[in-house]
């Protein structure tokens, strides 16, 4: 691969060319262009017409400065066939001296009506002397930024192709087989492009030269995570197996029986980690589908085969929450659990620190503070990350490397999420993760019942509320998200809470926000939890995890201002128990097209795959999957959901070749990702 230096690209231009993300010869090769203008044709003034945007050849008659009502150069030129005016209003002396009577110009403009008549403004135009060919293909327009002209970026772009190594990386048979076209012909065609071409297929993207494009990049994406496949199979971890009469202990405490699924889900679980190499396995459920009790099983086979398990979640309140209730069903199987946040008291944490580095610790149940340097594990043979999507890469790999005296080997890994993600989107973005999936709710859960109400109609919402709480039932009231600021939501939050305090004087409430110090929050959880707070009024803060499931109304204000993804997760905090739960949305009109859609897909679904299949169709990959949180890096070229059988091939293609011949499909991995590999390998 050519650096911009091999190029011969100063130093200041490559500092140009760098703001654009351009570093070296590929990059430019695939910067395509936005557009083309059509320069390889002559057209006489004549032919014109208005709007037309066209290459002539004239020559001036007479250049006039005018400064009235605004400094402008004007000048008259003319063809054999007519004549028409130019017009610009920034210029240079020189251009009046340019523009003397005689000189051939070749112009590039739309044609449109002036002041007298037939015009172009501010026309591209160059000086001709003697003969000058016309170019045999399109001119490209690229994306560039000021300080970088096109010409310049032109240049650049050429010399690149001139000098970098464009062979093909793909086998010619299989590409015939796959009826794509050679790889340099591609970025030719699509730079320079000839006359004549499809314009309207190069802008679909449909054109075999982009499908070729869009291939090798989805290829290269295959061919990486199936690279991280192999490695990871030949990397170590302990086998992680309890007995099965340990099992059924802890099965027997449950106040319930396992689903099908929940049951499918922990099998799968259970055969990764009595395999040598380590799991990395995402288990998806819809929100309340159980994934907490599946996630505490996988603990058991770890401690008991005497490795250390950890819990990783996204708040406290989550973390707290999970602490209570495994601890309370390993506890009486001699399991001790300890739990690590950041906001423990500096003795507290020293001794946790203790527990987790000795080994005493088995179980350890936190938040971001458990990734902190000063935690080390004994051993730990397992990780579970909960809400997974909320944690970055860097996040999640540096809990994994904490694996301690374990030696060598590395820890298991299970993420759970409740947010699904489309089956496209993860064939090729999570191609070397496996799925569970928790595809059934428990028995017996009711469909939450949602409405959308107009705020107006608040009186209506209040009685709901008010009867419910009344009843022995209890209820959420979340307040308006205020993405501006963060102390005015929490401005908003206190108000709101006020209000609802004087509407409801009869009820116990409690209000809960973000800017609490985290032992009010546990303790308001706590009080709630246990029903003796009636009403919790709160932020998005309870949006995920919380688990109370006396709990079946909802309430949330201005619900038009959320995401999709949000509210799905906020409505599955109802409906958890035996009560009838309700979500009631209220919306402050006017709604905007997009408010509206999405408040009428989540009233429609209820199926967390189906919104977020609707959920990605309007915000499109990059947004949906978090790109910048998770680190995955995006494909620019091909679209999953849209180039579903090119993704197909890729799939087929980059399992044969890391087999078969892996150098030939490093090869081609490294043309394509070599800038990106960090991101992939985490
Ligand atoms: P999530 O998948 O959203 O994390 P949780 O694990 O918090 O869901 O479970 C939601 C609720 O359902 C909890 O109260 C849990 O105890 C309960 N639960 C889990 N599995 C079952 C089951 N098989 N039958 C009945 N209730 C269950
Ligand atoms: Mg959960």
């Amino acid at each position: 691969m050519l650096s911009l230096e091999d190029l011969g690209i100063t130093p200041a231009m490559a500092g140009r060319l760098q703001k654009l993300g351009l570093c070296n010869a590929f990059d430019l090769i695939l910067h395509l262009p936005l557009r083309y203008q059509d320069e390889t044709r002559i057209t006489p003034v004549r032919d014109l017409f208005y709007g037309q945007t066209a290459c002539l050849e004239v020559e001036v008659v007479e250049t006039q400065v005018l400064y009235r009502p605004k400094r402008t150069l004007r000048t008259r030129v003319r063809d054999d066939s007519g004549e028409l005016h130019l017009r610009f209003l920034n210029f240079h002396a020189n251009q009046v001296r340019q523009f003397s009577a005689g000189t051939r110009l070749r112009l590039y403009g739309e044609l449109r009506h002036g002041p007298l008549g037939p015009e172009m403004v501010h026309p591209k135009y160059r000086l001709l002397q003697g003969q000058d060919p016309l170019p045999e293909t399109l001119t490209p327009i690229y994306p560039t930024a000021t300080g970088l002209s096109q010409a310049a970026l032109q240049r650049c772009i050429a010399r690149a192709l001139a000098l970098e190594d464009l062979s093909d990386t793909l086998p010619d048979a299989w590409r015939t087989a796959l009826g794509l076209p050679a790889f340099q012909d591609c970025v030719a065609l699509l730079h320079r492009p000839t006359p004549g071409i499809s314009l309207e297929a190069l802008d679909q993207r449909q054109h075999p030269a982009w499908q070729r494009l869009k291939f090798d990049e989805l290829l290269a994406q295959q061919i990486s995570m199936r690279f991280h496949h192999q490695a990871r199979l030949t990397q170590s971890a302990p086998v992680l197996q309890c007995t099965q009469a340990q099992r059924n202990r802890l099965l027997e405490r449950l106040p319930f029986r396992l689903t099908g699924a929940q049951h499918r889900a922990l099998e799968q679980i259970e055969s990764d980690l009595a395999r040598p190499y380590p799991m990395h396995r995402l288990l998806q459920g819809d929100v309340g589908s159980g994934k907490t009790v599946v996630a505490a099983l996988a603990c058991l086979h770890a401690i008991s085969a005497g490795f250390q398990a950890a819990l990783m979640a996204p708040t406290e309140i989550l973390a707290e929450q999970h602490f209570r209730k495994i601890e309370h069903l390993l506890q009486p199987l001699g399991i001790t659990t300890v739990w690590m946040t950041g906001s423990l008291r500096k003795k507290d944490k020293a001794d946790a620190q203790q527990h987790i580095a000795s080994g005493a610790a088995q179980l350890v149940i936190g938040t971001h503070a458990l990734i902190q340097s000063a935690v080390s594990f004994h051993a730990l043979g397992l990780v579970v990350i909960d809400e997974q999507h909320r944690f970055g890469v860097a996040q999640r790999l540096a809990l994994r490397k904490k694996a301690g005296s374990a030696g060598r080997s590395e820890p298991h890994q299970l993420m759970m999420s409740a947010t699904p993600i489309p089956r496209t989107l993860s064939m090729s973005y999570f191609a070397d993760l496996d799925l569970s999936v928790i595809d059934e709710l428990p028995a017996g859960r009711q469909p939450i019942i949602t409405k959308l109400v107009n705020d107006a109609r608040r009186e209506e919402v209040i009685a709901r509320v008010r009867e419910t709480c009344l009843q022995g039932g209890q209820a959420y009231w979340v307040c308006p998200l205020i993405e501006e600021s963060e102390s005015l939501q929490l401005q908003t939050a206190v108000e709101t809470f006020a209000a609802i305090s004087r509407i409801f004087p009869e009820l116990r409430s409690g209000l809960i926000h973000g800017r609490l110090a985290p032992a009010d929050k546990t303790d308001l959880m706590a009080r709630f939890s246990q029903g003796e707070l009636q009403l919790l009024v709160a932020t998005t803060v309870i949006e995920v995890g919380v688990d109370v499931p006396n709990a079946s109304v909802m309430v949330i204000e201005h619900a038009e201002r959320m995401g999709l993804a949000q509210l799905h997760q906020l409505r599955g905090r109802v409906g958890r128990g035996s009560r009838q739960g309700h979500c009631i949305l209220m919306y402050h009109p006017p709604l905007s097209a997009l408010a509206r859609t999405r408040l009428k897909v989540i009233y429609e679904h209820t199926d967390g795959f189906e919104i977020a299949r609707h959920d990605l169709m309007l915000r499109g990959p990059g947004e949906f999957l978090g790109a910048r949180q998770s680190g995955t890096p995006l494909l620019r070229f091909a679209d999953p959901e849209q180039d579903g059988p090119l993704l197909q091939e890729a799939i087929r293609v980059a399992r044969t070749w890391t087999e078969t011949d892996p150098a030939a499909a490093r090869r081609h991995l490294q043309r394509w990702l070599w800038s990106r590999q960090e991101y992939l390998t985490a």
